[in-house]
């Protein structure tokens, strides 16, 4: 399980580490930095799951273990490029539209396995598996059938020689069924931590 502490504060991560939980996720990088050097003292795995800007690139290859949220070769390729040489390659994931939304981040199906080919040759990233968010749905059958797409999404991947071990895939509201397609991170953040503020909190002012 990912716990999703953005827009939390330390108190809340520290909770959640007391209770054992090492896997965070952040969606804003200059939150996530404050929270990082705030918490310094414990040992956590730093996943970034949130849209990801060409300029602020370089600080997530620096900081983070993992990225859930690549949808292009260029950002990509400049995470690579990036990633310090002292520190493990970078675990990645690419975002898939899974339901095809117009509005949607996320690489489009038709062009998943050429993307996923290139990433994958990439020397300092670690290709580990696909992301989505689907479009909401109610009842669980209906939820499971975005989470099968894109399991079988991964299977043709894996068909193709890529070594692929991770689904990222379920939120508080749909992480049954996402579990039941074979998903290996739920990204929770509400079902952990309760209604979250609007936005990102400033940890220098808090
Ligand atoms: C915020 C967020 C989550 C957590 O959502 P909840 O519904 O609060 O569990 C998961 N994944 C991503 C990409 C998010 O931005």
């Amino acid at each position: 399980m990912l716990a999703v502490s953005k827009t939390f504060g330390v108190q809340a991560v520290r909770t959640a580490w007391a209770a054992g939980q090492r896997a965070f996720g952040e969606s804003y990088v200059q939150e996530a930095l404050d929270k990082m050097s705030l918490l310094e003292d414990l040992s956590i795995e730093w996943h970034y799951i949130g849209p990801l800007q060409s300029n602020k690139s370089r600080v997530v290859a620096e900081r983070f273990d993992w990225v859930h949220s690549i949808s292009s070769l260029k950002t990509a390729q400049r995470l690579s490029l990036q990633r310090p040489a002292d520190r493990a390659p970078l675990s990645v994931c690419l975002q898939v539209n899974v339901d095809a939304e117009a509005s949607k981040a996320g690489v489009a199906e038709s062009e998943l396995m050429a993307l996923a080919l290139a990433v994958a040759a990439l020397p300092r990233l670690r290709l580990r598996g696909l992301m989505c968010i689907p479009a909401p749905a109610t009842g669980i059958e209906a939820q499971r059938a975005a989470f099968a797409k894109l399991r079988a999404m991964q299977q043709r991947l894996i068909a193709e020689g890529l070594a692929l071990d991770t689904l990222s895939m379920g939120m508080s509201d749909d992480l049954e069924a996402a579990i039941l397609e074979g998903s290996t991170w739920v990204r929770v953040g509400t079902a952990i931590f309760g209604v979250r503020p609007g936005a990102p909190i400033d940890l220098a002012l808090a």
